[in-house]
């Protein structure tokens, strides 16, 4: 069976990519869609499917996504490392969330077209 590789979506790139502590030793990676992971599932609060679903992967996918960029995460906090956010394997999603419930961050985005739209 070939590797897919098919890039996971996100619905926006991040607005913040360097986290600094104060004494820090040394530096841990955050990819784009791990972020993303973290964010539908931790902030959004959304399940493991419907998060997969979000990011058009499988949910076993979802599922190491998120468990890696936790690790990333927990380890940074905990021994005082800087988080960079970059890279990974993703494209910015074209059209807002297609699921039960919009994003707080698509959302935010249609609300903003919409007043520009009203304002024309
Ligand atoms: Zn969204």
């Amino acid at each position: 069976m070939p590797r897919n590789s098919k890039c996971r979506r996100v619905c926006a790139e991040p607005v913040h990519h360097i986290f600094v502590p104060e004494r820090s030793s040394g530096q841990v990676t955050l990819t784009v869609e791990e972020l993303e992971a973290m964010r539908l599932c931790d902030l959004e609060g959304l399940d493991q499917d419907e998060a997969a679903k979000r990011m058009d992967v499988s949910r076993g996918t979802l599922q190491r996504i998120l468990y890696s960029a936790r690790k990333c995460t927990v380890q940074a906090l905990v021994e005082g490392k800087e988080i960079i956010i970059s890279g990974g394997n993703y494209r910015v999603a074209g059209e807002p969330c297609q699921c039960r419930k919009n994003c707080n961050h698509c959302r935010f985005h249609l609300n903003k077209i919409k007043e520009l739209e009203s304002d024309e």
